[in-house]
């Protein structure tokens, strides 16, 4: 007997379940792996336990913040190092990523720390258009990529703009919707004339603190509160169960028919549109390397796409990032490393991208632990049955912050319904 079936217990799953069986609702929850958690989970490399999926969340809006607070990881919340990331452009040295900026977009466009990425030409064609173009010239874009394109040309969003929305949003600015990544740029687009003066005012205004955080010991621990809190409230967790189809009040798992109200948390499999998920191989490197104890390049590096010679999209030194892994690590580095598809001899390949990114040295006997991780993304799913709840980052976006809100939302309104 159950009152709502919740289908995949990633994190979505976890938060909509927590929801609902705190207001007294019976709730079951089925999961294809013999794990929860689906994209945060830990691994051991070179003996030290690191998250081997998300390690940060977004702070904006303060749900995951709120989220902590209730399962008792309120006090765990920790800053990353301040120095903040680099930039891989398509060729030369990494750069620090220009300080006034918003998704990449910078605040003061012909900047000397904007020019060495983009070079002279194109940050005075950016800063020359966005002064003197009309403000109506972009203001209708639908996409962040096209708003951009038009008022400070193709060069900002290729050589700037992409890498760093690709490394917060894990897609390129052209597929994303503007009102959606940044909600308050067009408004303020219309208030402060140009794109760049928009973006000063919405820096000047955020809350001082870093944009993300993180958990002392992983981010991990989110999903074993999560799994504390919903088993102690009496959900029935069903693991190596894969749903094969959904309708309206059942979910078939296997040969068995579970009726309940149903929520999809599968990350866009089994409804929506059929896209095959994307993948994601994160590659991490433990290494003795004193030349990394200055953090060379801050938490990490952003990729541009065609970087000559590299292959990585993005590399995170999580050491110099967070305080506390570099206390657990004992004096050795943890390199993360993310890469579009699985390469043949990734281990060599991780290796060379991280000499070249960190710009310092790596012998193969500077490679104390190598791991690699295979990650599905989800597609973004557009079609939702009616009479089915779906949740998670198919719809809700990529991320924690996204995914949180959204899942107290649709579980608040199945519980208004059920209420009805
Ligand atoms: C390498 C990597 C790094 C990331 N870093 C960050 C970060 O630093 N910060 C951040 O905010 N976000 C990050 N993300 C994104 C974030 O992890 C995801 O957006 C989020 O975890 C997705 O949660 P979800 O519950 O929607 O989906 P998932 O975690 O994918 O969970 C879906 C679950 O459903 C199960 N399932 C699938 N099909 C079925 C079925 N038919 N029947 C039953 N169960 C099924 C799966 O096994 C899985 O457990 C990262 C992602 C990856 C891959």
């Amino acid at each position: 007997m159950t009152d709502v079936v919740v289908v995949g217990g990633g994190l979505a799953g976890l938060v909509t379940a927590r929801r609902l069986l705190k207001s007294g609702l019976r709730v079951t929850v089925v999961e294809a792996s013999d794990r929860l958690g689906g994209n945060i989970s830990r691994h051991v490399v070179g003996g030290i336990t690191l998250d081997a999926g998300a390690e940060s969340f977004a702070t904006r809006g303060g749900t995951v913040q709120a989220l902590l607070g209730e399962i008792g990881l309120g006090g765990e919340i920790v800053s990353p190092n301040p120095a903040g990331a680099w930039l891989q452009p398509t060729s030369g040295p990494a750069v620090p990523l220009p300080a006034t900026s918003l998704l990449g977009i910078p605040g003061v466009p012909a900047a000397a720390d904007v020019i060495t990425v983009i070079g002279t030409r194109a940050a005075l064609r950016a800063y020359l258009g966005d002064t003197l173009l009309p403000t109506r010239v972009g203001a209708k874009s639908e996409t962040l990529g096209q708003l951009v394109r038009a008022r400070m040309g193709d060069a900002m969003v290729d050589k700037l703009v992409a890498p760093v929305v690709q490394g917060v949003h894990s897609a390129s600015p052209d597929d994303l919707a503007l009102d959606r990544v940044a909600p308050q740029l067009r408004a303020a687009l219309h208030r402060e004339r140009t794109l760049a003066g928009a973006v000063r005012t919405i820096r000047a205004a955020a809350p001082a603190g870093s944009a993300v955080l993180g958990i002392r010991g992983g981010l991990v621990r989110i999903v074993d509160e999560l799994v504390a809190d919903v088993t102690h409230l009496g959900a029935e967790i069903r693991l190596n169960s894969r749903a094969t189809a959904v309708a309206p009040g059942e979910v078939r798992v296997g040969g068995d028919t579970l009726r309940g109200a149903v929520v999809v948390a599968t990350s866009g499999l089994l409804v929506g549109d059929r896209q095959p998920p994307r993948t994601v191989t994160l590659a991490t490197l433990v290494l003795d390397s004193p030349a990394l104890d200055a953090a060379p390049r801050g938490t990490g590096v952003l990729v541009a796409e065609g970087a000559a010679g590299i292959r990585a999209k993005a590399l995170t030194h999580a050491t110099a990032k967070w305080e506390w892994l570099a206390e657990r690590a004992g004096g050795k580095h943890v390199v993360r490393l993310s890469y579009a598809s699985d390469h043949q001899g990734l281990a060599e390949i991780a290796r060379e991208d991280a000499a070249a990114l960190l710009g310092v040295p790596l012998e193969p006997s500077a490679v104390l632990d190598f791991a690699r991780v295979q990650w599905s993304r989800a597609a973004v799913s557009e079609v939702v049955p009616e009479g089915i709840v779906v949740v998670g980052e198919a719809i809700a976006g990529t991320g924690l912050a996204n995914i949180i809100g959204h899942s107290e939302a649709q579980a608040k309104a199945l519980l208004s319904n059920h209420a009805g």
